[in-house]
C-alpha cells in the first residue's frame, strides 16, 4: 500500500519508509504521487495541530493514506520557544543563520546549567478523515555558547543530546538519527502500528 508524505525533504522520506517497509506499506513524496504543490500554512499552536493539518490537508487532495511530520526546538528557559516558530523564529522562513544567532543572543547570559532544551518531533499519519494516528519523539540536552560542526541543519550546530559531548552537528547522521526526536516519534509511530495490527 502507498503512504504519501506531506514532506518535500528526500532524508525524511527515506527515513518513514524505512519504518513502513515492513508493514507493507510504501512511501512516496507528493510529487510521486501527483499532489499539487500547494503550500500549506504552518499555523498553529502546537507541533500536533500543524502536523494533522498537512497530512490532512495532503488526504484530502488525494485520498490516499498521508503522514507527515512537524517538529521544532524547544528552549525551557524561552518558555519552550523558538517551538512551532523554529524555522522563522528570525523573521525569514528557514534561514538557520540567523535563527541560530538569534537563539544565541537570547541566551547571551544565561548559564550552561540553565540552557537545557529539546527537540520535538510529532507526526501524524492519516489513514481516513476520522482514522488518525499521532506519535510524539523528543531528544533532550543543552544549547552551546557558539556552533560546533557541520553536520545536520537548522540548530543542529547548537544542541549538544543528554549523555554526548558533541553537537548534532558534529555527529555524524548516523549516529544522530539513532537518537533524534524524529527517530523516537517514528519508534512510537511503529509501536502504534504494531499494537494496532494495521
Ligand atoms: P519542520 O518540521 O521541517 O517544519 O522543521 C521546523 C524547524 O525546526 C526546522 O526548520 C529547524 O529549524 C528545526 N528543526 C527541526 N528538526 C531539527 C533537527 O533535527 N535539527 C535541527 N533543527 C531542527
Amino acid at each position: 500500500m502507498i503512504v504519501v508524505a506531506a514532506t518535500q525533504n528526500k532524508h525524511k522520506i527515506a527515513e518513514i519508509d524505512a519504518i513502513m517497509k515492513p508493514f507493507g506499506y510504501k512511501v512516496i513524496s507528493r510529487a510521486e504521487a501527483g499532489v499539487p504543490d500547494i503550500e500549506i500554512e504552518e499555523d498553529g499552536d502546537t507541533f500536533e495541530e500543524n502536523s494533522l493539518k498537512k497530512a490532512m490537508e495532503i488526504h484530502k487532495l488525494c485520498g490516499e493514506i498521508t503522514i507527515a511530520d512537524d517538529s521544532g526546538l524547544m528552549v525551557d528557559i524561552l518558555d519552550g520557544a523558538p517551538g512551532v516558530h523554529s524555522s522563522r523564529f528570525a523573521g525569514e522562513e528557514g534561514n538557520d543563520e540567523k535563527n541560530n544567532q538569534k537563539l544565541l543572543k537570547l541566551l547571551s547570559n544565561i548559564p550552561i546549567e540553565q540552557r537545557t532544551a529539546k527537540f520535538v518531533s510529532v507526526i501524524t499519519m492519516v489513514f481516513s478523515v476520522d482514522r488518525v494516528v499521532v506519535a510524539r519523539g523528543e531528544c533532550k540536552g543543552h544549547i552551546l555558547f557558539e556552533p560546533r560542526g557541520e553536520n545536520g541543519f537548522g540548530y543542529d550546530p547548537l544542541f549538544v543530546p543528554d549523555g554526548y559531548d558533541k553537537s548534532f552537528g558534529e555527529l555524524s547522521s548516523e549516529e544522530k538519527n539513532k537518537i533524534s526526536h524524529r527517530a523516537m516519534a517514528l519508534q512510537a509511530l511503529e509501536k502504534q502500528l504494531r499494537s494496532l495490527n494495521l
